[in-house]
Protein backbone atom coordinates (compact mmCIF):
# COMPACT_ATOMS: atom_id res chain seq x y z
CA UNK A 1 0.00 0.00 0.00
CA UNK A 2 1.35 3.66 -0.60
CA UNK A 3 0.05 6.59 1.70
CA UNK A 4 0.62 9.84 1.48
CA UNK A 5 0.39 10.79 5.05
CA UNK A 6 2.14 14.07 5.20
CA UNK A 7 -0.14 17.04 3.71
CA UNK A 8 1.29 19.40 6.12
CA UNK A 9 4.46 19.22 4.14
CA UNK A 10 2.63 19.51 1.10
CA UNK A 11 -0.28 18.47 -0.99
CA UNK A 12 -0.70 17.40 -4.35
CA UNK A 13 -2.00 19.42 -6.89
CA UNK A 14 -5.70 19.34 -7.68
CA UNK A 15 -6.79 18.10 -11.43
CA UNK A 16 -8.75 21.63 -11.74
CA UNK A 17 -5.72 23.37 -10.11
CA UNK A 18 -3.39 21.96 -12.97
CA UNK A 19 -6.05 22.22 -16.15
CA UNK A 20 -6.13 26.18 -14.67
CA UNK A 21 -2.77 26.44 -14.81
CA UNK A 22 -2.52 24.61 -17.89
CA UNK A 23 -4.81 26.68 -19.87
CA UNK A 24 -3.06 30.03 -18.76
CA UNK A 25 0.02 29.05 -20.05
CA UNK A 26 -0.72 28.15 -23.07
CA UNK A 27 -3.46 30.66 -23.80
CA UNK A 28 -3.63 33.92 -21.31
CA UNK A 29 0.23 34.41 -21.49
CA UNK A 30 0.23 38.00 -22.31
CA UNK A 31 1.94 40.33 -19.29
CA UNK A 32 -1.08 42.13 -17.39
CA UNK A 33 0.57 45.55 -17.54
CA UNK A 34 0.28 45.40 -21.42
CA UNK A 35 -1.92 47.74 -22.63
CA UNK A 36 -3.38 44.90 -25.94
CA UNK A 37 -5.72 42.67 -25.65
CA UNK A 38 -3.62 39.80 -25.08
CA UNK A 39 -2.07 41.68 -22.07
CA UNK A 40 -5.52 43.00 -20.63
CA UNK A 41 -6.85 39.66 -20.96
CA UNK A 42 -4.29 38.40 -18.33
CA UNK A 43 -4.80 40.89 -16.03
CA UNK A 44 -8.65 39.97 -15.80
CA UNK A 45 -8.02 36.79 -15.25
CA UNK A 46 -5.54 37.64 -12.52
CA UNK A 47 -8.19 39.84 -11.15
CA UNK A 48 -11.24 37.15 -11.18
CA UNK A 49 -8.64 34.81 -9.43
CA UNK A 50 -7.66 37.31 -7.09
CA UNK A 51 -11.40 37.92 -6.39
CA UNK A 52 -12.20 34.35 -5.87
CA UNK A 53 -9.31 34.14 -3.57
CA UNK A 54 -11.08 37.05 -1.69
CA UNK A 55 -14.21 35.30 -1.34
CA UNK A 56 -13.25 32.46 0.28
CA UNK A 57 -11.62 34.59 3.57
CA UNK A 58 -14.56 37.43 3.07
CA UNK A 59 -12.33 39.40 2.10
CA UNK A 60 -12.13 42.77 -0.47
CA UNK A 61 -10.29 42.00 -3.87
CA UNK A 62 -8.16 44.76 -3.44
CA UNK A 63 -6.86 43.49 0.04
CA UNK A 64 -5.32 40.25 -1.49
CA UNK A 65 -1.51 40.27 -2.48
CA UNK A 66 -0.29 37.46 -4.52
CA UNK A 67 3.15 36.14 -2.64
CA UNK A 68 5.45 33.52 -3.37
CA UNK A 69 4.23 31.52 -0.67
CA UNK A 70 3.85 31.62 3.30
CA UNK A 71 7.23 32.29 4.05
CA UNK A 72 7.11 35.36 1.88
CA UNK A 73 3.62 36.66 2.85
CA UNK A 74 4.70 35.94 6.63
CA UNK A 75 8.03 38.24 5.92
CA UNK A 76 6.08 40.98 4.41
CA UNK A 77 3.47 41.02 7.37
CA UNK A 78 5.79 41.57 10.18
CA UNK A 79 8.30 43.98 8.48
CA UNK A 80 5.13 45.82 7.35
CA UNK A 81 3.76 45.63 11.00
CA UNK A 82 6.93 46.46 12.58
CA UNK A 83 7.97 49.54 10.30
CA UNK A 84 4.76 51.21 10.87
CA UNK A 85 4.99 50.88 14.66
CA UNK A 86 7.94 52.37 13.95
CA UNK A 87 6.94 55.51 12.64
CA UNK A 88 5.06 55.71 16.01
CA UNK A 89 7.75 54.85 18.75
CA UNK A 90 5.90 51.23 19.02
CA UNK A 91 8.72 48.61 19.20
CA UNK A 92 7.13 45.49 20.65
CA UNK A 93 5.98 42.40 18.76
CA UNK A 94 3.82 39.88 20.46
CA UNK A 95 4.15 36.12 18.92
CA UNK A 96 4.04 32.73 20.24
CA UNK A 97 7.40 30.14 20.60
CA UNK A 98 5.69 27.62 18.24
CA UNK A 99 5.45 29.52 14.89
CA UNK A 100 6.79 28.56 12.07
CA UNK A 101 10.27 29.79 11.43
CA UNK A 102 9.08 32.34 8.66
CA UNK A 103 7.59 33.70 11.74
CA UNK A 104 10.53 33.15 14.23
CA UNK A 105 13.37 34.10 12.41
CA UNK A 106 11.84 37.52 10.98
CA UNK A 107 11.44 38.23 14.56
CA UNK A 108 14.63 37.57 15.30
CA UNK A 109 16.19 39.86 12.81
CA UNK A 110 14.03 42.41 14.13
CA UNK A 111 15.42 41.97 17.51
CA UNK A 112 18.60 42.08 15.51
CA UNK A 113 17.70 45.71 14.79
CA UNK A 114 16.08 46.91 18.09
CA UNK A 115 12.99 45.98 17.91
CA UNK A 116 11.71 44.15 21.36
CA UNK A 117 9.83 40.54 20.82
CA UNK A 118 7.78 38.66 23.42
CA UNK A 119 6.90 35.17 22.59
CA UNK A 120 4.17 33.96 24.33
CA UNK A 121 3.92 30.42 26.08
CA UNK A 122 1.41 27.31 24.41
CA UNK A 123 1.64 25.16 27.32
CA UNK A 124 1.32 21.70 27.64
CA UNK A 125 -1.81 21.43 24.98
CA UNK A 126 -0.60 24.04 22.44
CA UNK A 127 -2.49 26.79 23.14
CA UNK A 128 -1.81 30.39 23.51
CA UNK A 129 -4.34 32.05 26.43
CA UNK A 130 -6.36 34.78 25.91
CA UNK A 131 -5.49 36.48 28.89
CA UNK A 132 -1.79 35.75 28.70
CA UNK A 133 -2.55 37.70 25.14
CA UNK A 134 -4.37 40.13 27.27
CA UNK A 135 -1.61 40.57 29.78
CA UNK A 136 1.61 40.58 26.88
CA UNK A 137 0.18 44.09 25.52
CA UNK A 138 2.16 47.07 26.29
CA UNK A 139 1.39 50.70 25.38
CA UNK A 140 4.36 50.13 22.80
CA UNK A 141 3.32 46.70 21.20
CA UNK A 142 2.72 47.48 17.69
CA UNK A 143 1.93 43.56 16.80
CA UNK A 144 0.20 40.71 17.78
CA UNK A 145 1.18 37.71 15.27
CA UNK A 146 -0.60 34.07 16.19
CA UNK A 147 -0.64 31.46 14.03
CA UNK A 148 -4.31 29.67 13.20
CA UNK A 149 -3.06 26.40 13.18
CA UNK A 150 0.13 24.61 14.28
CA UNK A 151 2.03 22.74 11.41
CA UNK A 152 3.30 20.38 13.51
CA UNK A 153 0.52 19.64 15.89
CA UNK A 154 -2.14 20.55 14.14
CA UNK A 155 -3.67 22.95 17.10
CA UNK A 156 -6.39 25.42 16.14
CA UNK A 157 -6.04 29.21 18.51
CA UNK A 158 -9.23 31.06 19.34
CA UNK A 159 -8.24 33.45 16.66
CA UNK A 160 -11.75 35.48 16.48
CA UNK A 161 -10.84 35.99 20.49
CA UNK A 162 -7.67 37.64 19.41
CA UNK A 163 -8.48 39.41 16.67
CA UNK A 164 -11.78 40.96 18.98
CA UNK A 165 -9.25 41.68 21.79
CA UNK A 166 -6.24 43.38 19.02
CA UNK A 167 -8.63 45.53 17.78
CA UNK A 168 -10.21 46.78 21.28
CA UNK A 169 -6.39 47.27 22.34
CA UNK A 170 -5.74 49.30 19.04
CA UNK A 171 -2.81 47.15 18.09
CA UNK A 172 -2.61 45.21 14.30
CA UNK A 173 -2.72 41.36 14.63
CA UNK A 174 -1.56 38.75 12.12
CA UNK A 175 -2.10 35.30 11.44
CA UNK A 176 -0.44 32.59 9.59
CA UNK A 177 -2.96 30.80 8.66
CA UNK A 178 -1.26 28.82 6.26
CA UNK A 179 -2.52 25.23 7.47
CA UNK A 180 -5.91 26.80 7.99
CA UNK A 181 -6.75 28.17 4.52
CA UNK A 182 -9.32 25.88 2.73
CA UNK A 183 -9.57 23.80 5.36
CA UNK A 184 -11.10 25.67 8.49
CA UNK A 185 -13.92 28.07 8.16
CA UNK A 186 -12.06 31.59 8.40
CA UNK A 187 -13.53 35.05 8.00
CA UNK A 188 -11.71 38.19 8.42
CA UNK A 189 -14.15 40.66 9.00
CA UNK A 190 -15.89 38.43 11.73
CA UNK A 191 -12.75 37.22 13.19
CA UNK A 192 -10.91 41.02 13.09
CA UNK A 193 -7.60 40.12 11.21
CA UNK A 194 -5.54 42.75 9.96
CA UNK A 195 -3.07 40.26 8.36
CA UNK A 196 -3.43 36.42 6.92
CA UNK A 197 -0.92 34.91 5.20
CA UNK A 198 -1.55 31.74 3.06
CA UNK A 199 0.12 29.40 0.95
CA UNK A 200 -1.58 27.50 -2.25
CA UNK A 201 0.65 24.40 -1.95
CA UNK A 202 -0.84 23.56 1.51
CA UNK A 203 -4.32 23.61 -0.28
CA UNK A 204 -3.92 21.66 -3.59
CA UNK A 205 -2.33 24.47 -5.22
CA UNK A 206 0.94 24.74 -6.77
CA UNK A 207 4.16 25.68 -4.84
CA UNK A 208 5.85 29.26 -4.86
CA UNK A 209 2.72 30.78 -4.70
CA UNK A 210 0.55 32.28 -2.25
CA UNK A 211 -1.07 35.18 -0.57
CA UNK A 212 -1.13 37.96 2.20
CA UNK A 213 -4.73 39.62 3.21
CA UNK A 214 -3.87 42.96 4.28
CA UNK A 215 -7.34 44.67 5.61
CA UNK A 216 -8.03 48.00 3.71
CA UNK A 217 -5.95 51.00 5.88
CA UNK A 218 -3.38 48.63 7.42
CA UNK A 219 0.18 49.98 5.92
CA UNK A 220 2.09 47.86 3.95
CA UNK A 221 6.27 47.69 2.92
CA UNK A 222 7.42 45.87 0.42
CA UNK A 223 10.11 43.87 0.34
CA UNK A 224 10.99 43.72 -3.48
CA UNK A 225 11.21 47.43 -5.43
CA UNK A 226 10.44 47.90 -9.05
CA UNK A 227 7.18 47.90 -10.75
CA UNK A 228 3.87 48.71 -9.57
CA UNK A 229 2.31 45.53 -9.65
CA UNK A 230 -0.16 44.26 -6.41
CA UNK A 231 -0.75 47.60 -5.94
CA UNK A 232 3.10 48.39 -5.98
CA UNK A 233 3.60 46.60 -2.79
CA UNK A 234 5.08 43.74 -4.59
CA UNK A 235 6.90 44.42 -7.74
CA UNK A 236 7.48 42.01 -10.84
CA UNK A 237 5.52 40.44 -13.47
CA UNK A 238 2.38 38.75 -12.25
CA UNK A 239 2.93 34.59 -11.75
CA UNK A 240 -0.64 34.75 -13.18
CA UNK A 241 -0.80 30.98 -14.23
CA UNK A 242 0.15 30.13 -10.69
CA UNK A 243 -2.54 32.63 -9.01
CA UNK A 244 -5.07 31.39 -11.37
CA UNK A 245 -4.39 27.91 -10.08
CA UNK A 246 -4.20 28.77 -6.85
CA UNK A 247 -7.53 30.99 -6.72
CA UNK A 248 -9.25 27.17 -8.41
CA UNK A 249 -7.51 25.22 -5.54
CA UNK A 250 -8.92 27.00 -2.99
CA UNK A 251 -12.23 27.26 -4.74
CA UNK A 252 -12.73 23.86 -4.66
CA UNK A 253 -10.45 22.80 -1.56
CA UNK A 254 -12.49 25.20 0.61
CA UNK A 255 -15.89 24.44 -1.16
CA UNK A 256 -15.73 20.58 0.11
CA UNK A 257 -14.28 21.93 3.73
CA UNK A 258 -16.96 20.83 5.54
CA UNK A 259 -17.48 17.21 4.28
CA UNK A 260 -14.03 16.44 4.04
CA UNK A 261 -14.06 17.68 8.19
CA UNK A 262 -17.28 15.64 8.76
CA UNK A 263 -14.94 12.61 6.58
CA UNK A 264 -11.50 13.28 8.18
CA UNK A 265 -11.95 13.76 11.77
CA UNK A 266 -13.54 10.24 12.73
CA UNK A 267 -10.16 9.36 10.76
CA UNK A 268 -7.83 11.01 13.00
CA UNK A 269 -9.39 9.95 16.31
CA UNK A 270 -9.13 6.14 15.05
CA UNK A 271 -5.51 6.57 14.12
CA UNK A 272 -4.68 8.60 17.60
CA UNK A 273 -7.08 6.24 19.62
CA UNK A 274 -4.47 3.44 17.56
CA UNK A 275 -1.73 4.80 18.24
CA UNK A 276 -2.22 5.43 21.97
CA UNK A 277 -2.13 1.63 22.24
CA UNK A 278 1.13 1.73 22.11
CA UNK A 279 3.42 1.69 25.43
CA UNK A 280 4.50 4.61 26.72
CA UNK A 281 3.21 7.21 23.79
CA UNK A 282 1.57 10.69 23.82
CA UNK A 283 -0.48 12.47 21.72
CA UNK A 284 1.06 16.03 21.13
CA UNK A 285 -1.43 18.75 21.18
CA UNK A 286 -4.81 19.67 22.23
CA UNK A 287 -7.39 16.21 21.01
CA UNK A 288 -10.19 18.34 20.57
CA UNK A 289 -8.58 21.52 19.02
CA UNK A 290 -6.75 20.29 15.97
CA UNK A 291 -6.92 20.23 12.58
CA UNK A 292 -9.31 17.21 11.01
CA UNK A 293 -6.22 15.38 9.70
CA UNK A 294 -3.41 16.01 12.02
CA UNK A 295 -1.70 13.44 13.97
CA UNK A 296 1.33 14.21 16.30
CA UNK A 297 2.76 11.53 18.74
CA UNK A 298 5.63 10.95 20.78
CA UNK A 299 6.98 7.18 21.49
CA UNK A 300 9.57 6.95 23.94
CA UNK A 301 13.19 5.15 23.42
CA UNK A 302 13.43 5.58 19.51
CA UNK A 303 14.50 7.77 17.11
CA UNK A 304 12.08 9.64 15.18
CA UNK A 305 14.25 9.60 11.96
CA UNK A 306 14.31 5.53 11.89
CA UNK A 307 10.82 5.64 12.27
CA UNK A 308 10.25 7.59 8.82
CA UNK A 309 12.57 5.01 7.21
CA UNK A 310 11.28 2.23 8.20
CA UNK A 311 7.97 3.45 7.11
CA UNK A 312 9.08 4.48 4.33
CA UNK A 313 9.96 1.32 3.31
CA UNK A 314 6.52 -0.04 3.75
CA UNK A 315 4.82 2.73 1.30
CA UNK A 316 4.13 5.00 3.61
CA UNK A 317 5.14 9.22 3.84
CA UNK A 318 5.19 10.85 7.45
CA UNK A 319 7.36 13.48 9.05
CA UNK A 320 9.20 13.87 12.12
CA UNK A 321 9.47 17.78 13.10
CA UNK A 322 9.30 19.94 10.23
CA UNK A 323 10.72 19.66 6.95
CA UNK A 324 12.95 22.58 7.67
CA UNK A 325 14.26 21.21 11.22
CA UNK A 326 14.66 17.16 9.92
CA UNK A 327 18.20 16.70 8.49
CA UNK A 328 19.74 18.68 11.85
CA UNK A 329 19.97 17.24 15.64
CA UNK A 330 17.83 19.97 16.91
CA UNK A 331 14.55 18.20 18.13
CA UNK A 332 11.46 20.25 16.61
CA UNK A 333 11.09 23.54 18.59
CA UNK A 334 7.21 23.20 18.46
CA UNK A 335 7.53 20.11 20.64
CA UNK A 336 9.86 21.89 23.13
CA UNK A 337 7.33 24.23 23.41
CA UNK A 338 4.81 22.11 24.48
CA UNK A 339 7.32 20.66 27.45
CA UNK A 340 8.70 17.78 25.81
CA UNK A 341 12.09 16.99 27.15
CA UNK A 342 14.48 16.74 24.31
CA UNK A 343 14.92 12.32 24.73
CA UNK A 344 10.87 12.59 23.82
CA UNK A 345 10.85 15.31 21.22
CA UNK A 346 13.44 13.16 19.32
CA UNK A 347 11.09 10.29 18.66
CA UNK A 348 7.88 12.22 17.25
CA UNK A 349 5.88 11.12 14.26
CA UNK A 350 3.53 13.49 12.65
CA UNK A 351 1.00 11.96 10.15
CA UNK A 352 -1.22 14.53 7.97
CA UNK A 353 -3.97 12.83 6.34
CA UNK A 354 -5.61 14.18 2.96
CA UNK A 355 -8.88 14.25 1.83
CA UNK A 356 -9.19 10.95 0.25
CA UNK A 357 -7.76 9.03 3.13
CA UNK A 358 -9.72 6.00 4.17
CA UNK A 359 -10.47 3.36 7.12
CA UNK A 360 -8.56 1.03 5.59
CA UNK A 361 -5.34 2.88 4.94
CA UNK A 362 -5.66 4.38 8.76
CA UNK A 363 -5.40 0.76 9.92
CA UNK A 364 -2.38 -0.16 8.11
CA UNK A 365 -0.75 3.01 9.22
CA UNK A 366 -1.75 1.85 12.87
CA UNK A 367 -0.52 -1.86 12.18
CA UNK A 368 3.32 -0.64 10.66
CA UNK A 369 3.85 1.90 13.24
CA UNK A 370 2.84 -0.28 16.00
CA UNK A 371 5.56 -3.11 14.75
CA UNK A 372 8.09 -0.43 13.33
CA UNK A 373 8.00 0.95 17.14
CA UNK A 374 8.32 -2.33 18.70
CA UNK A 375 11.48 -3.05 16.45
CA UNK A 376 12.87 -0.38 16.93
CA UNK A 377 12.79 -0.12 20.73
CA UNK A 378 14.37 -4.06 20.42
CA UNK A 379 17.71 -2.70 19.78
CA UNK A 380 17.16 0.56 21.65
CA UNK A 381 20.12 1.46 24.60
CA UNK A 382 17.57 4.32 25.60
CA UNK A 383 14.87 1.76 25.43
CA UNK A 384 16.98 -0.92 27.23
CA UNK A 385 17.80 1.85 29.96
CA UNK A 386 14.02 2.64 30.90
CA UNK A 387 12.88 -0.80 31.36
CA UNK A 388 15.40 -2.33 33.12
CA UNK A 389 15.13 0.80 35.44
CA UNK A 390 18.37 2.46 34.94
CA UNK A 391 16.37 5.06 33.69
CA UNK A 392 12.71 6.58 34.46
CA UNK A 393 10.19 6.30 31.84
CA UNK A 394 8.68 10.24 31.38
CA UNK A 395 5.53 9.28 29.01
C1 LIG B 1 4.28 25.72 4.94
C2 LIG B 1 4.13 26.79 5.95
C3 LIG B 1 4.71 28.06 5.76
C4 LIG B 1 5.59 28.37 4.58
O1 LIG B 1 4.88 28.43 3.38
P1 LIG B 1 5.69 28.33 2.01
O2 LIG B 1 4.69 28.61 0.95
O3 LIG B 1 6.24 26.95 1.93
O4 LIG B 1 6.75 29.38 2.05
C5 LIG B 1 4.50 29.03 6.71
N1 LIG B 1 3.75 28.78 7.79
C6 LIG B 1 3.16 27.58 8.02
C7 LIG B 1 2.32 27.37 9.22
C8 LIG B 1 3.35 26.55 7.11
O5 LIG B 1 2.79 25.36 7.33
Amino acid sequence: MKIYADNAATTKMSPAAIRAMMSCLEETYGNPSSLYALGQEAKETLEKARAAIAAVINAEPQEIIITSGGSEADNQALRSAALAGKKKGKTHLISTAFEHHAVLHTLKKLEDEGFAVTLLPVHENGLVRLEEVAAAIREDTCLVSVMTANNEIGTVQPIGEIGALCREKGVTFHTDAVQAVGHLPLDVKAQQIDMLSASAHKFHGPKGVGFLYVRKGVPLTNLIEGGAQERGKRAGTENVAAAVSMAAALKETAGSMAETEARLRPLRDRLIAGLGEIPHSALNGDAVHRLPGNVNFCFEGIEGESLLLLLDDRGICASSGSACTSGSLDPSHVLLAIGRVHDVAHGSLRLTLGEDATEEQVDYIIQNVKEVVEYLRSFSPIWRDLTSGKAAFIL
